[in-house]
């Protein structure tokens, strides 16, 4: 039986070894305050990644419930899971982004997916598939603005952007969109921010002259959805926001930003012990207890998503306070140092959460881990169960 307490959080299930509880409510929530930030664009959904460990299709879902008509995925094996899941195209636009060569470009016409098209090899294959199938492509044509990742370098953008339009006028495709993506939307005043834009408006400015009429030019990410009002143009792709984590800890928690965290990672203690001082801790002994303690086991690991790096270092909550970590975090468990206090065995251990119970959040995570709360959420593994709450619908 799942239980809810005022706040609207769940307590870890009967019998659950752990599990990430995920508030499709707080999902909604965000992306109903994120869409009123950007007003004039429109906002795109991603949930590559599975969601950012958060579940793709129940998150796609939500985000349609709330309005969202753009998602988001980074392979076109992501986009085509939600298609076949019941997405259809009267539903929803599905960008994907990340293609390689051989990719599925045939099965993506055939599920009406925006495809997004960074070089010369990928509109070859492109069209193969579009005169294999008939089926004319909707596509994105991607510039590199300066991240140096993916996209077409600014002097090999005209002959893309011609050899677009070259097969639209030949029926064979749709250029439906203009884009980028920012190296640095989350250190606010990083000068390659301005750089990114004035390239970004050169891209468009070239391809709007030879002919381009983009339903949508679009470059933010979740930093500059909630930082640069200028950066928005039409579209605006959101991830890690509409997760309700920052994006930009430095300059604000969740709540600064409007925004509510939608998992919340929870174990269940295995044991707890008394241990005279000086016991080495797991694997390699790289804690000793300073004196007489108790000792709790956390039933959770790195092959659960708890960062080895979090080795002495991660914080959780235990019937209203907090410990570390002590010593290393093993494939499937770590241990903490109780100080004493004997938390009943079975008791609920908070990792990470909205913070509404006093628990830590998957930023503290990510600094005590040294990465981004990005990585803490997403890597959270298959073996830990989501169970999802507040869904608008069924
Ligand atoms: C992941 C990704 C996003 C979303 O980034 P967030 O910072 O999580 O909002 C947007 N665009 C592209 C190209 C991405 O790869």
């Amino acid at each position: 039986m799942t239980t809810a307490n005022t706040t609207g959080t769940t307590m870890l299930a009967d019998g659950v070894r752990a599990e990430a509880a995920i508030d499709l409510s707080a999902l909604n929530g965000n992306l109903t305050a994120l869409r009123e930030r950007v007003q004039h664009a429109d906002l795109m959904a991603v949930v590559k990644a599975d969601g950012y460990g958060h579940g793709a299709l129940p998150c796609a879902l939500e985000a349609l419930a709330a309005g969202v008509r753009w998602i988001g995925t980074a392979t076109p094996e992501e986009a085509l899971a939600l298609r076949a899941a019941g997405i259809g195209p009267d539903r929803a636009r599905i960008l994907c982004w990340l293609w390689t060569p051989g990719g599925p470009f045939a099965a993506a016409l055939r599920s009406q997916l925006d495809i997004s098209v960074s070089g010369q090899w990928a509109l070859d294959e492109l069209l193969a598939a579009v005169r294999e199938t008939g089926i004319p492509a909707r596509v994105h044509l991607k510039a590199d603005t300066g991240l140096g990742r993916n996209g077409a370098q600014p002097h090999d953008w005209p002959d893309l952007v011609d050899a677009a339009l070259r097969a639209q006028a030949a029926g064979q495709l749709d250029v439906v969109g203009i884009w980028s993506h920012f190296a640095a939307a989350d250190e606010p005043g990083h000068p390659s921010i301005q750089a990114q834009l004035d390239a970004f408006d050169t891209a468009l400015a070239y391809a709007e002259r030879a002919g381009v009429r983009p339903e949508v030019r679009h470059i933010a990410n979740s930093p500059a959805t909630l930082t640069l009002p200028h950066a928005h143009y039409d579209l605006v792709r959101t991830g890690l926001a509409m997760y309700g984590v920052s994006p930009i800890p430095e300059l604000g928690a969740p709540a600064d930003f409007g925004l509510r965290p939608v998992m919340s990672l929870s174990a269940r203690l295995a044991l707890v012990k008394q241990v005279p001082g000086g016991h080495g801790v797991s694997y390699g002994h790289r804690y000793h207890t300073p004196g007489e303690t108790t000792l709790g086991l956390v039933p959770v690991g790195y092959a659960d998503g708890i960062p080895r790096h979090g080795s002495s270092a991660g914080p959780v909550q235990i019937a209203g306070k907090w410990y570390t970590v002590a010593g290393r975090v093993a494939m499937d468990q770590f241990v903490v140092d109780l100080g004493g206090d004997t938390p009943g065995i079975g008791e609920e251990v908070l990792l990470f959460g909205n913070g509404e119970r006093g628990e830590p959040t998957a930023e503290d995570w990510a600094m005590a881990c040294g990465t981004i709360a990005y990585e803490i959420v997403t890597r959270i593994g298959a073996r830990v169960p989501r169970r999802y709450h507040g869904a608008s619908q069924g």
